[in-house]
C-alpha cells in the first residue's frame, strides 16, 4: 500500500493526553511518523487534508454481534439460511467499520461459521470490515437464553443448546476445529426467558469448567453472559476471560472482579438496556413493558456496578449488543456517551475504554489502540464539532487488514 499523509488535523493519541496538532504518515498498515504540522514528508505520499478534524485510534466494540439481523426475535434470526445470513453479516461488517470501529470482539455468532468466515474474508482483504475475534454461537442450556424450542416444534435461534459435560466438550472442540477465537457461554438466565431469570445461575459448574478447560487447552478465549452474582463468581473461579453484563454483582463479586482486573475484561452492554427502555416502542416495547420485564432495575444496577468498577480500575469495554432493531449496527459509538453519562467516566476515560482497552481485549496491546509510531494504522477521524461521543458519525478508515 502507498504511504498516506493525514495533515492539518489534531491527534488524540489514546494515551490520555489532550489532542495536539500533528501530521501523521501511514506506510502500509502501520503508523510511520507523527510530526509537527508542516513537516516535509515523502512527495510520493497521498495526502489527505483533515483540517478541523481530530484523528483518533480506531474504536473497538467489545461485545459485537455482526450476524444479528435487526430482528426483534432471535428465533426469526435462526430461520435465516446460512448463505443469506453470511451475506448480511458482511454488510454489517462494512457498516460498523464505516462507523469508526476498526475492531470487534464478537459476543456470539448466530451460526457456527459466520463469524469465522467473515473474519477470514476481512483478513484476506476480500471484503471491508473490522478486525474480528470470532466467536461461535452462544452455548446455552435447555430452557435458557437462546433455546427457542417448544415441545412440539423445533426452532433455531442464535445459540447452540448443550447439556452436560460431554456435549459441552464436544461442542467446544467442534467450534475450535471450525476456527473460532472465542467460546461464548450463557451462564445466567435472561429477562426474555421467564423460567431462567437474569438473576439466576443456570449453567452447571461442571459445564462451565469443561468449556473453560477445553477452550484454554487450545489457547482460546471464553466469554460469558453473566448477570447473576452466582454466575459472576463461577465465571471468575473458572478463569472466564470476558464477562458480559454483570448487573447483579454483589460486594463479593466487586472484590473478586477487582482482584482479577489484570486478567479479565468486563462489558456492560449498556446500549441494549438503554434502548430497550427508551427507543423500542416502535416494536411494542414501551418503557412500562421494559420496566415490567426488569430492564429498568437492571439498568439501575448496571449504573451502580460499572461506576464502582471504574473506581476499582477494572478494564471495561464499550459495546452494547448492537444488531437488534432498536440497536442498529453502526450506532455502536453511542455506548461511549453512555459511559460518561451513566458510569461517571470522563470523556477521555470513555474514549480510552473504546480504544486502548479495546485493543487489549483484541490481544493487540502495544500494537494498536493508540496513535504511536509503529502501531497498526487503525484510525478514524471526525469533524471536531461532532466529537460529542453520542452519535454515529461518518468516517474514513485507512486500513483494516492485518
Ligand atoms: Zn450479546
Amino acid at each position: 500500500m502507498d504511504a498516506v499523509l493525514l495533515r492539518g488535523g489534531k491527534v488524540w493519541d489514546g494515551s490520555g493526553r489532550p489532542a495536539f496538532a500533528a501530521d501523521v504518515l501511514v506506510a502500509g498498515n502501520r503508523i510511520s511518523r507523527i510530526q509537527s504540522p508542516g513537516t516535509r514528508f515523502p512527495e510520493s505520499a497521498i495526502a489527505f487534508d483533515i483540517a478541523d478534524h481530530t484523528l483518533i485510534p480506531g474504536l473497538v466494540d467489545g461485545h459485537a454481534h455482526l450476524p444479528f439481523l435487526h430482528k426483534a426475535s432471535i428465533a426469526d434470526t435462526g430461520d435465516v439460511p446460512p448463505e443469506e445470513h453470511t451475506l448480511r453479516t458482511t454488510q454489517h461488517a462494512r457498516v460498523v467499520l464505516e462507523a469508526g470501529f476498526t475492531s470487534c470482539v464478537s459476543g456470539g455468532s448466530a451460526k457456527p461459521r459466520i463469524d469465522v468466515v467473515v473474519r477470514n474474508e476481512i483478513n484476506a482483504g476480500h471484503i471491508p470490515g473490522p478486525r474480528m475475534l470470532a466467536a461461535g454461537p452462544e452455548l446455552t442450556n435447555t430452557g435458557n437464553l437462546g433455546d427457542e424450542r417448544q415441545m412440539h416444534i423445533h426452532r433455531e435461534s442464535i445459540a447452540m443448546i448443550v447439556d452436560g459435560v460431554d456435549e459441552m466438550a464436544k461442542t467446544c472442540r467442534m467450534l475450535i476445529r471450525e476456527g473460532v477465537d472465542t467460546i461464548k457461554l450463557n451462564i445466567s438466565g435472561n429477562q426474555t426467558t421467564p423460567n431462567s431469570r437474569s438473576d439466576q445461575n443456570v449453567m452447571n459448574e461442571v459445564e462451565i469448567r469443561t468449556a473453560a478447560q477445553t477452550a484454554h487447552a487450545h489457547g482460546k478465549r471464553v466469554a460469558a453472559h453473566v448477570r447473576a452474582a452466582a454466575s459472576i463468581k463461577l465465571a471468575l473461579r473458572h478463569k472466564i476471560d470476558i464477562l458480559y453484563h454483570c448487573e447483579y454483582a454483589d460486594e463479593e463479586c466487586l472484590d473478586l472482579l477487582e482482584a482479577a482486573r489484570e486478567r479479565i475484561f468486563v462489558a456492560p452492554a449498556i446500549g441494549l438496556l438503554h434502548n430497550l427502555m427508551y427507543e423500542a416502542g416502535e416494536w411494542g416495547i414501551t418503557y412500562e413493558k421494559a420496566e415490567a420485564a426488569g430492564v429498568v432495575h437492571q439498568f439501575e444496577c448496571a449504573k451502580r456496578v460499572f461506576a464502582e468498577l471504574r473506581k476499582r480500575g477494572v478494564r471495561v469495554l464499550v459495546g452494547g449488543d448492537y444488531g437488534f432493531p432498536w440497536t442498529p449496527h453502526g450506532t455502536n459509538a453511542r455506548d461511549i456517551g453512555h459511559f460518561v453519562k451513566f458510569f461517571g467516566y470522563s470523556h477521555t476515560q470513555a474514549l480510552v475504554a473504546a480504544t486502548r482497552t479495546g485493543a487489549a481485549a483484541m490481544m493487540l496491546e502495544g500494537r494498536a489502540g493508540e496513535i504511536a509510531e509503529g502501531f497498526l494504522a487503525d484510525l478514524w477521524w471526525s469533524p471536531v464539532s461532532r466529537m460529542t461521543m453520542s452519535g454515529c458519525f461518518r468516517s474514513r478508515v485507512t486500513s483494516s487488514s492485518s
